[in-house]
């Protein structure tokens, strides 16, 4: 079974590696796959995102990490995955991620939406968070890994 994972980790959180950690010990396969959308404001260049998360996961052989732009159906159908992973955090995240399974069943039938339930640890962790903390020069080091850590006091430390 082949599973992609896709979002933007905007960085990737200790939340997303949960989420990778338990998908590789279940799939064949697992695929991160970083949306990379020009509309979208991130802080972090589609190359930075690929290779944290690289790096990151350089221990699991079957997690992959590749960037994809476009729609998620046609990637998935590319890639011949079977399933989308995506984690949920809250009720908050329900309706959104209701909507868009909904979607992307319907142009694609063959392909299921499972949703991982976040660990009570990380359930309110988001990237967001992460950066809105860093602004204000605050502790991130319990919410991302070390080197992911260097890199966004790096992006805000000027400012
Ligand atoms: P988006 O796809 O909305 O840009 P992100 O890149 O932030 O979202 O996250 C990608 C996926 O990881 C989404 O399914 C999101 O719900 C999930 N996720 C984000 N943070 C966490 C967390 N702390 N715990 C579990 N899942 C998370």
């Amino acid at each position: 079974m082949i599973a992609i994972y896709p979002g933007s980790f905007d960085p990737i959180t200790y939340g997303h590696l949960d989420i990778i950690t338990r998908c590789s010990k279940k799939f064949d396969k697992v695929i991160v796959a970083v949306l990379n959308n020009q509309n979208k404001k991130v802080v972090f260049s589609i190359e930075d995102r690929v290779a944290m998360i690289k790096e990151l996961t350089s221990e699991y052989p079957n997690v992959q990490v590749d960037n994809f732009d476009g729609l998620l159906i046609d990637y998935a159908k590319k890639k011949e995955a079977d399933v989308i992973i995506r984690g949920l955090r809250a009720v908050s995240d329900y309706e959104y991620e209701m909507q868009m399974s909904l979607y992307n069943k319907q142009l694609y039938p063959e392909i299921e939406t499972m949703f991982l339930v976040s660990d009570t640890k990380y359930s309110y962790l988001s990237s967001s968070i992460v950066k809105e903390i860093a602004s204000y020069h605050g502790d991130i080091s319990s919410f991302v890994p070390p080197l992911v850590e260097v890199k966004i006091n790096s992006k805000y430390r000027c400012e």
